[in-house]
């Protein structure tokens, strides 16, 4: 419920009424992501390049990220964009199910712990103000509020914006244009991460275009450091 639109609050308790905690994979009553589907999560497993996480024979950086530096220094997911993992993204974008956010940011934190990843800050991958009025709140900054929550890292509420709207990623086809599609679209605030290290959050990576554009924004308003988590990837 946290970092819900009062509109939006009013929609979920209404929505919690009519329908009782079902799990996204299996259709279970009792919890929105039971425990025998998050063992079924498919795991995003290395080896991979120490940069983007795209599978890789070697541990060496890939062949992208050789020819260009993404902004961040590293990007990691925990699951693969498949199975009850994609069931779940979709069902916290789209089916208002924002309960759901709870059982994926406990999954993240459990992530950070494991990995020891470290950061003084967490920050949301954020929508364009419209889009997000529309949906009612940020699926993205729904995650990062409750990872806060559970890992005790300070949440940038207003570290990033942006500002411009960009077509949907789907249909714009491949990766050039997506790039050029969310380049400049974000503007970080240097009050909030000027000297920090920053750990970028969003639901999913499709090509890095997005969490690489938000990086650059983040280095530039002078973030120490910018690592990115997201729970699921494609890859
Ligand atoms: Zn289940
Ligand atoms: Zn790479």
């Amino acid at each position: 419920m946290v970092g819900l639109s009062p509109l939006a609050r009013v929609r979920q308790a209404v929505l919690d009424v009519l329908f009782p905690s079902r799990c996204v994979g299996c259709g279970a009553y009792g919890s929105f992501l039971c425990s025998s589907c998050q063992a079924e999560l498919p795991c995003a497993r290395p080896p991979r390049c120490p940069v983007c996480w795209q599978p890789q024979r070697q541990g060496d950086a890939c062949g992208r990220c050789r020819e260009e530096r993404p902004a961040f220094q590293g990007a990691r997911s925990l699951y693969l964009y498949q199975g009850v993992a994609r069931e779940a993204v979709h069902a916290l974008k789209y089916n208002y199910l924002s309960a759901l956010a709870q059982p994926m940011a406990q999954l993240m934190a459990r992530y950070v712990e494991e990995e020891a990843i470290e950061a003084d800050l967490l920050v949301a991958v954020p929508l364009y103000a419209r889009r997000q009025r529309l949906r009612g709140y940020n699926q993205s900054a729904l995650l990062a509020r409750e990872l806060s929550r559970r890992c005790g890292l300070p949440l940038a509420g207003r570290g990033l914006a942006r500002r411009r709207n960009t077509p949907p990623q789907a249909r714009s086809a491949d990766a050039e244009a997506r790039k050029r599609n969310v380049t400049d679209a974000f503007v970080a605030d240097r009050r909030w991460v000027e000297g920090k290290r920053i750990l970028l959050i969003d639901d999913v990576m499709t090509t890095g275009a997005t969490l690489d554009a938000c990086a650059r924004a983040l280095r530039q308003a002078g973030a120490a450091s910018v690592w990115a988590l997201t729970f699921a990837r494609e890859d």
